[in-house]
C-alpha cells in the first residue's frame, strides 16, 4: 500500500477486494436461510420458522442461551452427509464471493453424530466438499473441531477422537464452545486439550464470552490454548491482557454476534479497540454470518468505521487473520 493509499476511506468495496482469512466461523452458522429451510422441508423435520424473514429475528430474540437452542435446531434438520455436502458448497461459495480465501469452519462433529450421521462418514464429506470448495471457488478451508462444553468432558473426548481420526481429511484444529461454567469444572479440560496438541491439533477455546477474564487465563496457561475465541471479558482485568500480550495469543473477536447477543453494548462499547491499542492481536469474524446476517466483509467495514481506523489499521487488522491461521498443507 502506497502512503497515498493509506490515506483513502475505508470502504465496504475496498474491504471486499482484500484478501481475507476468517479464523473464527461455525459451519451451520453460514447456513443460507432457503437452504436450511428446504433442508428440513426434505427431511420432513420441523424447524422453529417457515419463513426466511423471520429467521434473522429468530436467532436474535435473546442471549446466548436463546441463541444456542436455535442453532441446536440447525443440526436437527441435517440427516444426511449430502446434507452437509451443499452447506458446505454453498457456504464456500459466499465466502468466496466477499473476498474470503482462507476459512477455518467449526464443525460440532459429536452433534451430528448423535444425530444419526456416521462419523466416517461425516469425515469423508468434510474432506471431500473442502477439495471441491477450493478447485470450484479457490478457497482453502481447514476444518476446526468444537463441541458444547455443557455436555460435558466424554462428549469432548469424542470429539477428540474424532478430530484426530479426520487430520487427514482437513482437520486442523480443535476448539471448545458454549456456556463457560465454574473454573473447578474447567480444570476438566486441561487433559483434553493437552491431549489435543499431543496428537498434533492446533487449539483455541470460545473463552470470556460470558466467563470471566479468569476463564481466559485458564484457557491460557492450565490447557495452553493458542487462540482465544471472543474473549471479551479479558478487558476486565489488567494481567489477562498482559498475559495475552506477552504470550502473543490472538483474540478471535467476533464484533456483530457480542452485541447482538448481549454480550457488549454496543460496536462502539467492544474492547476489541482497547485489545489493539494494548498490543494483543486481534483477527475479526462472524462467528455465524447467515445467522447475524453480515459478512466478513461488513464486519470488518463496520468495525473500521466505528473506530475510526484507516486503511492501514484496517490491513494489520486482516493480516492478523492470515498471520494467526492454523494452516497445513494439503
Ligand atoms: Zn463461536
Amino acid at each position: 500500500m502506497t502512503e497515498c493509499e493509506e490515506n483513502l476511506p475505508v470502504t465496504l468495496d475496498w474491504v471486499r477486494n482484500q484478501e481475507k482469512a476468517e479464523l473464527h466461523v461455525h459451519l451451520l452458522g453460514a447456513i443460507r436461510p432457503s437452504t436450511a429451510l428446504e433442508i428440513a422441508a426434505n427431511n420432513s423435520i420441523p424447524f422453529p420458522i417457515s419463513e426466511e424473514r423471520k429467521w434473522i429475528p429468530f436467532f436474535t430474540r435473546g442471549d446466548l442461551a436463546h441463541f444456542v437452542e436455535g442453532f441446536i435446531s440447525l443440526f436437527e434438520i441435517i440427516k444426511t452427509a449430502e446434507d452437509l455436502h451443499r452447506v458446505v458448497l454453498e457456504a464456500a461459495e459466499d465466502w468466496a464471493n466477499d473476498g474470503i480465501t482462507y476459512s477455518e469452519p467449526r464443525v460440532t462433529v459429536t452433534s451430528h453424530v448423535a444425530r444419526g450421521l456416521e462419523a466416517d462418514s461425516l469425515l469423508s464429506i468434510l474432506k471431500a466438499s473442502r477439495l471441491e470448495a477450493r478447485r470450484r471457488f479457490g478457497i482453502e478451508i481447514q476444518w476446526m473441531v468444537d463441541f458444547p462444553r455443557i455436555l460435558g468432558s466424554e462428549t469432548g473426548w469424542q470429539a477428540l477422537e474424532i478430530a484426530t481420526k479426520g487430520m487427514n481429511s482437513g482437520i486442523v484444529g480443535f476448539d471448545i464452545a458454549g456456556y463457560e461454567g465454574s473454573l473447578e469444572l474447567d480444570s476438566e479440560w486441561r487433559l483434553l486439550f493437552q491431549e489435543a496438541k499431543t496428537k498434533g491439533l492446533r487449539t483455541t477455546a470460545h473463552s470470556g464470552e460470558i466467563g470471566s477474564a479468569a476463564h481466559v487465563r485458564a484457557a491460557v496457561e492450565d490447557w495452553g490454548v493458542e487462540r482465544i475465541g471472543h474473549g471479551t471479558r479479558a478487558v476486565e482485568d489488567e494481567t489477562v491482557m498482559d498475559l495475552l500480550l506477552t504470550k502473543n495469543i490472538p483474540i478471535e473477536v467476533n464484533p456483530t454476534c457480542n452485541v447482538l447477543l448481549g454480550n457488549v453494548d454496543s460496536l462502539g462499547s467492544h474492547p476489541l479497540e482497547v485489545f489493539r491499542k494494548r498490543g494483543i492481536p486481534i483477527t475479526l469474524n462472524t462467528d455465524d454470518p447467515s445467522l447475524f446476517g453480515i459478512s466478513l466483509s461488513e464486519e470488518i467495514y463496520r468495525t473500521a468505521h466505528q473506530f475510526g481506523w484507516d486503511r492501514q489499521v484496517t490491513q494489520s487488522v486482516i493480516a492478523n487473520g492470515w498471520r494467526y491461521r492454523f494452516n497445513q498443507p494439503g
